[in-house]
């Protein structure tokens, strides 16, 4: 049994059958129990009536006799006086009269005379008394009979008895008569069990006692009994079984006799009315339970609707519907079940659905409303865009994670003010986001929107009173005839890793290499660290120039790798990719180790050693172990810290400003000295820079280049090296390739210059050579 609306009509119509079956019954049976008794009372009041009938109709049968009895000529007892009376007063109802003497002899009329002495009436008559006689077979006719005999008295003397024959139809008839219903009978019978009179029907039965009968007939059993019971007294009622049926049966005495009238009727018969009740009742429960039960039904269903409504919504809620909500049309407990099942849906919806972090639609969802679009018509109006952190977690680590969120949340503002209104923003993994369309892009919107995007969240963080930058990757997938066969989700993640590798904050469409080269980027990287251990990697060394007397100042350590398939690699080709997968610390650490060798080297052979500068990545430098490993090498090869200069970008510097002071003071305490790497392409404000402790500022070599091509360029320049001075920083240029760009720096009173003009990166065998021979 499933549903609660069957249960529902089940259980009413239980209760409603509980409720109209006993009250039917009881009212059945309670009619039953009085009809019953009115029967009873009906037929033992039939039985006295026919008892007293009888009595009088018999005291009316003997009236005559008696009357004769006293007549004088029958009181002589002389026979043919009493004859010729007898003669004169037949009487049509006695069929024959005659005389009894004391010795029990009859006299009849037609001289026969004939000893009856051996009777019962004939003793019982001798003895004073009027008496009938049972139902008897006649000596003088041999038919049966009933004999009734009246003593003859004369002074109180017995004389003798009138006897005469009474035929046993006429009690018949007069006991049929009195049956009760129409099937009912009636007997009289004595109370010795002899049938005085029995029903017609019963006529051919030739047995003269009922207990004969029973003994012949055992459905007369019941039927004895009954009499036999009845035996002691005066009236009653009571029934019995007779032939499959039950018999309701009153009596009677019948007086002066030993009679006793029994009249019975057919119970069934007799409770014909109570059946007719019974059906009418059952008639009557069965159309008020169809009644009940389109009732049932209809206040079930009224009240279980809501239930069953419920019940599919449950469902459909469990199939993944979350749009599905109840409309409570009552205030009762189920309006509010229905209230709270929206409540509950609104916040599976909020909770599956959104980023708990920056309530943007979450990853569960982007994944599913792609995987939707791809597999309709609309697959090719797709296009999607990632924008990713780059190296998200440095903040986590540098900042705690209560600055990581708060920097996601305001992430995600600035992408959501550039994102247009037909565009649609998700929180996709960790520190990756994506904007989606699902239109057909106009023209280069997409790259438009990435660039917004881009320059958005390029600006500064003020967040808990600290003010931070980052870096961010950008992937654009949109849908070509080259691209159709991909996975959006998994191109656009490819292209913002391309991005990533060619660099930060750039943007990357996907095409169909960027696969191929990703998976050479990835062998890439785990190569790094066994190129290490194998000694792959080298060091070349380019001196800075002091550009007025031309003599080598310092020289900078640049790495190389001899990659055993790829060849020879620059450092363009892996810093980035080191610094992704962290193995740059690895790199820095070996660099060291290797600058500082050189050094020792020199001292050993006690020569005089170069001031050697070395370029530091980001990630090494944000580690707070930063200043004790390089400590630890210093002291590990005995190397004075002077001799050493450390190269930092500007937005090494100042992404944690305070930080940074701090680390480079410690630094320039114990002698180390410090450069600030490709001044003038970072975004860093003036005031930054004017707090950190440094010595030097190396001007980016693209300005250099740039001085021969554009006056602007040059002015640039002067300016940096104007205000460096002011500011007292040596100033280094890189990149000087030419005897002008020499000429101008010099005219503008820069100190020193490191470029191809001078030497390119060499090993350090010829970079000693070239210094002797210079
Ligand atoms: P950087 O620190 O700006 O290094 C100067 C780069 O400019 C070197 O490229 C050098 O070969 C190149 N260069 C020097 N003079 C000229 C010139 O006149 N014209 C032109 N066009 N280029 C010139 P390189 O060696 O390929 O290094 C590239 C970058 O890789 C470096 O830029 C530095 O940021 C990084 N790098 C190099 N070695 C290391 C290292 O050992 N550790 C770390 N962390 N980064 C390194
Ligand atoms: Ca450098
Ligand atoms: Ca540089």
């Amino acid at each position: 049994m499933k549903s609660v609306k069957t249960k529902g009509i089940l259980y009413s119509l239980s209760l409603i059958l509980l409720a109209v079956l006993p009250l039917g019954f009881g009212a059945y049976f309670s009619f039953k129990k009085i009809l019953v008794s009115e029967v009873n009372q009906a037929i033992v009041r039939v039985a006295e009536e026919t008892a007293d009938h009888l009595n009088s109709y018999i005291e009316q049968f003997i009236a005559p006799l008696v009357g004769i009895s006293q007549n004088e000529q029958i009181i002589s007892m002389d026979w043919p006086l009493q004859r010729d009376i007898l003669n004169a007063q037949i009487n049509p109802y006695y069929l024959s009269v005659a005389v009894l003497d004391s010795k029990g002899n009859a006299h009849y009329v037609d001289e026969t005379t004939l000893d009856l002495s051996d009777r019962e009436y004939i003793t019982e008559a001798l003895s004073g008394n009027i008496s009938f006689s049972e139902v008897i077979t006649s000596r003088k006719t041999g038919e049966h009979v009933i004999m009734v005999a009246v003593p003859i008295f004369k002074d109180k003397v017995i004389q003798g008895a009138l006897i005469a024959r009474l035929n046993d139809d006429f009690l018949s008839d007069f006991a049929l008569t009195r049956g009760y219903g129409e099937n009912g009978r009636a007997y009289i019978i004595s109370d010795n069990g002899a049938f005085i009179s029995r029903p017609q029907q019963e006529k051919d039965d030739t047995t003269l006692n009922i207990y004969e009968a029973a003994q012949k007939d055992n459905s007369f059993d019941a039927f004895a009994e009954f009499v036999q019971n009845s035996n002691s007294k005066q009236s009653g009622f009571g029934s019995y079984a007779f032939q499959d049926e039950q018999i309701l049966m009153g009596y009677a005495s019948v007086h002066e006799t030993n009679w006793k009238i029994y009249v019975g009727t057919v119970e069934d018969e007799a409770l014909d009315n109570l059946i007719h009740l019974a059906k009418t009742f059952i008639g009557l429960i069965i159309v008020s339970l169809i009644f009940c039960s389109l009732l049932a039904f209809y206040v079930v269903r009224r009240f279980v609707k809501p239930i069953v409504e419920l019940s599919s919504l449950f469902a459909k809620g469990a199939l993944g519907n979350l749009t599905v909500r109840f409309m409570p049309k009552s205030n009762d407990e189920l309006g509010s079940l229905g209230q709270s099942f929206n409540r509950m849906m609104d916040s599976i919806k909020t909770l599956t659905q959104y980023d708990p972090l920056t309530s943007l639609l979450n990853q569960y969802v982007l994944e599913k409303e792609v995987e939707t679009l791809v597999n309709s018509e609309g697959s090719q109006k797709l296009s999607l865009i990632m924008v990713a952190i780059d190296k998200f977690s440095s903040i986590n680590n540098s900042f705690g994670y209560a600055m990581g969120d708060a920097v996601l949340c305001e992430v995600a503002v600035r992408i959501a003010k550039c994102t247009p209104g037909d565009y649609q923003l998700y929180r996709y993994k960790g520190d990756e986001f994506i904007v989606m369309g699902t239109k057909f892009p106009v023209g280069d919107e997409l790259y438009t929107i990435s660039q917004k995007i881009l320059a958005a969240l390029h600006e500064r963080y003020q967040i808990k009173g600290k003010n931070i930058s980052i870096d961010v990757s950008i992937g654009i997938f949109l849908w070509t005839e080259e691209t159709r066969a991909e996975e959006p989700l998994k191109a656009v993640t490819n292209a913002m890793n391309y991005a990533r590798y060619i660099g930060s904050n750039q943007i990357q469409k996907y095409n169909p290499l960027i696969h191929a080269n990703l998976l050479g980027i990835r062998q890439l990287q785990t190569d790094i660290i066994s190129g290490i251990s194998e000694e792959q990697f080298s060091l070349v060394y380019q001196p800075m120039v002091d550009l007025e007397n031309r003599k080598v100042v310092q020289i900078e350590a640049l790495i190389r790798w001899k990659h055993p398939k790829r060849g020879l690699l620059y450092p363009d080709q892996f810093i980035d990719l080191a610094e992704q997968n962290g193995t740059i610390t690895n790199i820095d650490i070996w660099v060291m180790n290797n600058v500082c060798k050189q050094i020792k080297a020199w001292k050993d052979i006690r020569q005089k050693p170069f001031i050697i500068s070395i370029n530091v990545s980001a990630k090494t430098f944000e580690d707070k172990k930063f200043v004790p490993i390089i400590v630890d090498i210093m002291n590990q090869y005995g190397i004075e810290p002077s001799l050493i200069q450390l190269e930092i970008t500007e937005r090494m510097a100042i992404k944690n400003v305070d930080e940074s002071i701090m680390k480079l003071n410690e630094l320039r305490t114990m002698g180390i000295r410090i450069a600030i790497d490709d001044f003038g392409i970072g975004y860093s404000s003036l005031s930054y820079i004017i707090r950190l402790p440094i010595d030097s500022i190396k001007i980016d070599k693209s300005f250099i280049q740039n001085m021969n091509k554009s006056k602007e360029a040059r002015a640039l320049v002067s300016t940096i090296i104007s205000l460096c001075k002011t500011l007292k920083y040596n100033v280094i240029a890189e990149g000087i390739e030419s005897i002008e760009e020499l000429d101008y720096l010099k005219e503008n009173e820069c100190d020193v210059g490191q470029g191809y003009y001078f030497s390119k990166p060499v090993s350090i065998e010829e970079l000693v050579k070239n210094c002797q021979a210079g």
